[in-house]
């Protein structure tokens, strides 16, 4: 798609300050538990969100699409009522996730004003147009569109522009991170590069991180939040919990409404990305152009290892070996995850880097 394209959808929506209570410099904060799970427990955390401040949207799933079939599925339709209790006793904007037409039409006979579309459901283009369809007479409706689970931008650009079309004027994109085989440091993978492409395209959406399903366990959800906050997201969506351990869905991720606040105290200390200080601009330029030197000197070693990698293909056909050896593969990066712990470089940077490195061999020699 070419930028024109991008810049007319652009137009067509509304700008975030037109629709958020607090101060444009603040983050936006959509905060809440993963599920609801009773009508108590999703007033407790409002309130106890509200005192805090600065809560555009409570959050709650009522479906959840759990990947497991024997776990809890959501608390459904009743609990619609609960979240509306929250809204009119606390004060805050609701927002729950909605699946198919079906759940967009209960929402809106509740007077729901903002829902979520889950990663799950952004793969799928025609679910997205039905939803989409039954929001149509809706333009108002806030709709906040996760990240496909799988790491494809255009899924992500696409199912935006359906909500787009359908007329829709707020939209806000939220980065969730993305579905990998192997195990990481995180649940999902945060491929930063994909959120921050899509705000290059499209500059007026405001774009937030869901450092929760990210992260996948409480300990890095801080340094997630903070990663993104610093890389000029505009918000955050973050599962806050009264009792995090007895969650009825990811118990292991949620945090309480005092680690939300303090998250938050601790991202105003931070540098601002956006104003860097004039005396600081020049050092900033310096570090940069040496960034610059040593990722060409990384493109000439890898040419240099790339050729060696070509001779190594040859005797291994010759001697009819295959191109995969497993023992070399595993030794490497055993090797090599050594040696970054010796010089503390982070380890799962190295093995990502090395595995892929190892995958790019195979085909160069077969
Ligand atoms: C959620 O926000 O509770 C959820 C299920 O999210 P995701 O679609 O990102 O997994
Ligand atoms: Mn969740």
């Amino acid at each position: 798609m070419k930028q024109n394209r991008y810049n007319e959808l652009n137009r067509k929506i509304k700008g975030i300050e037109t629709y958020r209570k607090y101060d444009i410099d603040k983050p936006y904060i959509v905060a809440g538990p993963c599920s609801a799970e009773s009508e108590a427990q999703l007033l407790t955390i409002a309130s106890q969100l509200s005192e805090s401040g600065n809560i555009e949207i409570f959050r709650a799933g009522i479906w959840k699409p759990r990947t497991g079939v024997n776990t809890f599925q959501g608390i459904g339709e009743k609990g619609l009522k609960w979240l509306k209790h929250v809204e009119k006793e606390i004060g805050l904007m609701v927002a729950t996730e909605v699946a198919s037409p079906d759940h967009v039409n209960i929402c809106l006979q509740n007077d729901i004003k903002a829902v979520w579309i889950g990663s799950r459901t952004t793969v799928n283009p025609l679910l997205v147009q039905a939803i989409a369809n039954s929001l149509k007479n809706h333009k108002e409706m806030i709709v906040l569109v996760k990240n496909p689970i799988c790491p494809q931008l255009d899924l992500w650009i696409g199912a935006i522009e359906r909500f787009i079309n359908a007329g829709l004027v707020k939209i806000i994109a939220v980065h969730r991170g993305f579905h990998c085989y192997h195990q990481t440091r995180y649940r999902n993978q945060p491929f930063w590069e994909i959120p921050l492409e899509l705000k290059k395209k499209f500059p007026k959406i405001p774009l937030i991180c869901d450092p929760s399903h990210i992260a996948g366990r409480r300990v890095y959800v801080s340094e997630v939040a903070t990663k993104a906050l610093n890389c000029n997201m505009a918000g955050l969506m973050i599962e806050v919990h009264n009792n995090p351990q007895r969650a009825l869905s990811d118990p292991q991720q949620q945090i309480t409404p005092a680690a939300l606040q303090k998250i938050l105290r601790s991202h105003k200390t931070l540098p601002s990305v956006r104003r860097p200080l004039s005396n600081s601009s020049q050092l900033l330029s310096y570090y940069r152009s040496k960034i610059d030197n040593i990722d060409l000197e990384l493109i000439l070693l890898l040419s240099k290892r790339t050729r060696i990698i070509k001779k190594i293909g040859n005797i291994k056909k010759r001697k009819n070996l295959s191109a995969y050896q497993p023992d070399r593969f595993d030794d490497m990066i055993k090797m090599r995850e050594l040696y970054a712990f010796k010089l503390e470089v982070n380890k799962s940077l190295v093995n990502d880097l090395f595995s892929m490195l190892q995958m790019y061999a195979i085909d160069e020699q077969i």
